[in-house]
């Protein structure tokens, strides 16, 4: 094994021009090294140049802008926020300022996310005792500034975050009223992962001689990507640990390396996986070379199956015989993916790689299949059933083979004979198997069932870049009276459901405050949807009713049930066929 570690600067990011205290909170995390949009983006960003970055979720953007916005932000403690970060929705919001404060640990910084659904009492309170970030929704951060609760005239950057998202939502003048509060010269970082031309627009008016940068840019020369079966399983975060397990459980891998992004989450799946009955080593850039080449060795003798490892680790490592390459998470760029599945697939031999994707991060896969130009499939994860069925097949095969081999049994022979008086040998035979299919899959029972995402990838946006940006060109919206009588556009009674969607009742609408983008951010906050995905919607005094794709309904309505609305958790459900 050929990997070596820079012990001088164990995560890269020194040469970045990062302070240490950012360097140290990194190292806590378990970051190896920077990735592509950070190694360009973090150094301009440090001088305070403007930037508009094409990059999808999952390339490491939030460090990206960050990483700088921490280390140019003033001391901490003043009275008005310092930094903004405007992001589409909720779960971002706190996604982002959780990162945020990760990161900014040492330097006392105070971030804040405010978003709708939050009760307001509870941000005012926060935002009267001192903050130096905020992280926002586009409506909610313009709720505040109308009451005079968010004061944006000291600012020194503003980030927005998922731009392209932020305007499907229609939140294009929300965000031009905010940036008008905020000082003339400030820093503007816009990150968008499509680049149509309502964000260049945007970029034009707001960014002041930006540095461009486009993650998944240069098409990989030809053949340098190896022809091995690729493919993808949409999970959310929670279940990918239980999703990775079934998956080997079924493609049974002769040896595989797991790819993970950090080192924290290297030690915990291995652990994981070690539960699960698998012999899983884990190696990252922590270890001592000893260390490492004693998993290595265990490899390569076969006293271990999975290795468990970072990008930084397994760099220059040369493992024979590798079946399965796994990125547990979607890599940083297309570049780092072809790396890693060029471990597989050599001299002719059959590969296999298997992404796990975040269903955020499915853009991403996109822009990995448009580089390589090389199909990725998107597979279903195998259902509780799956799994019983495959395990009833390997101890009929373990049978089958002892059968065969007629191999060892004839020292049972007195077991069975002694039962024979009373049982005939069917019975008997049923209760061996049962016995030795139990010893083999334990834990079977425990397994449960994974939420199954259906991504809709023929409307996917990576496709259509260029093409304009804007919400779902079919979406209607229509708010209605108490009464029922219309009072939007569509006045006329309610009509079908537009063909390939279904339409959801939400118990909450207008007198509840709901607005369209308020539904269409909780649907793609944490769903695979895009505000593209997202149909007509008519908001009534009570209800709300949302198009979403045939696909999606059943993961929309799990959604929505898990957010809350305005503070609220509504009922959600299928429309129910109207009887009048
Ligand atoms: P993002 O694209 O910002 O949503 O980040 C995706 C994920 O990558 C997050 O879970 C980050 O914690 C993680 N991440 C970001 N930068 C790095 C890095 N340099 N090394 C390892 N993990 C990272």
């Amino acid at each position: 094994m050929t990997a070596s570690f820079d012990d001088g600067d164990v995560t890269g990011f020194g040469e970045l021009g990062l302070r240490d205290e950012l360097l140290k909170a990194l190292t806590g995390l378990g970051y190896e090294e920077p990735t592509p949009i950070q190694r360009e983006a973090i150094p301009p960003m440090l001088e305070g140049r403007d930037l508009l970055g094409q990059a999808a979720t999952g390339t490491g953007k939030t460090a990206a802008f960050a990483l700088p916005l921490l280390q140019r932000l003033p001391a901490p403690g003043g009275d008005n926020p310092s930094a903004l970060v405007l992001v589409p929705t909720r779960e971002l919001a706190v996604q982002v300022s959780e990162a945020i404060h990760r990161y900014g640990r040492d330097l006392g910084v105070r971030v804040l996310p405010i978003y709708g659904g939050q009760p307001i009492g509870r941000q005012l309170r926060s935002l009267e005792f001192g903050v130096d970030v905020v992280v926002a929704t586009p409506g909610r951060a313009l709720d505040h500034l109308g009451r005079g609760t968010l004061r944006l005239h000291d600012l020194h950057v503003v980030v927005l975050d998922e731009a392209d998202e932020m305007l499907d939502m229609g939140f294009a003048e929300d965000i031009e009223a905010i940036l008008a509060a905020t000082p003339e010269d400030r820093q503007t970082v816009l990150f968008s992962a499509t680049m149509p031309p309502r964000i260049d627009g945007l970029a034009s008016s707001h960014l002041t001689d930006p540095v461009r940068i486009q993650i998944g840019r240069e098409p990989t020369p030809a053949g340098e990507a190896p022809l091995v079966r690729q493919m993808a399983y949409v999970v959310p975060r929670a279940h990918k640990p239980a999703a990775l397990g079934r998956v080997l459980d079924v493609e049974a891998p002769g040896a595989a390396i797991v790819f993970c992004r950090t080192r924290d989450e290297v030690d915990q799946l291995t652990e994981t996986l070690n539960g699960r009955g698998y012999r899983a080593e884990a190696l990252h850039g922590g270890m001592g070379q000893e260390q490492r080449d004693r998993v290595m060795a265990r490899l390569r003798n076969g006293t271990a199956d999975l290795l468990v490892a970072t990008d930084v680790a397994a760099r220059g490592l040369d493992v024979e015989h590798l079946t399965h390459v796994v990125n547990y998470d979607v890599p940083s760029a297309p570049e780092s993916y072809v790396h890693r599945i060029g471990r597989v697939g050599r001299a002719g031999r059959e590969g296999v790689a298997i992404t796990l994707a975040e269903p955020r991060e499915h853009r991403m896969l996109k822009t990995i299949e448009r580089v390589t130009k090389q199909r990725i499939i998107i597979e279903k994860v195998p259902s509780v059933a799956d799994l019983r069925a495959r395990r009833m097949e390997l101890t009929r095969a373990k049978l089958h083979e002892i059968l065969v081999a007629e191999d060892g049994t004839e020292r049972f022979r007195a077991i069975v004979e002694s039962l024979g008086d009373e049982f005939d040998p069917m019975e008997i035979a049923l209760a061996a198997v049962k016995f030795a299919h139990e010893a083999t899959a334990v834990g079977e029972n425990d397994e449960e069932e994974i939420p199954d995402v259906t991504l809709r990838q023929p409307r996917d946006r990576d496709d259509r870049q260029g093409q304009g940006g804007g919400p779902n060109p079919n979406r209607r919206v229509s708010v209605r009276d108490a009464d029922g009588r219309g009072r939007g556009r569509e006045t006329g009674g309610r009509r079908a459901p537009t063909g390939g969607m279904t339409r959801l009742f939400v118990g909450a609408g207008r007198a509840a405050g709901i607005r369209p983008q308020d539904l269409v951010g909780a649907i793609t906050g944490e769903s695979s949807l895009t505000g593209r995905d997202v149909g007509a919607i008519e908001i009534a005094d009570r209800f709300a009713l949302v198009e979403v794709p045939d696909g999606a309904v059943d993961e929309v309505i799990d959604t929505l049930r898990r957010t809350t609305l305005k503070g609220r958790r509504p009922v959600v459900r299928r429309e129910r066929p109207r009887t009048d």
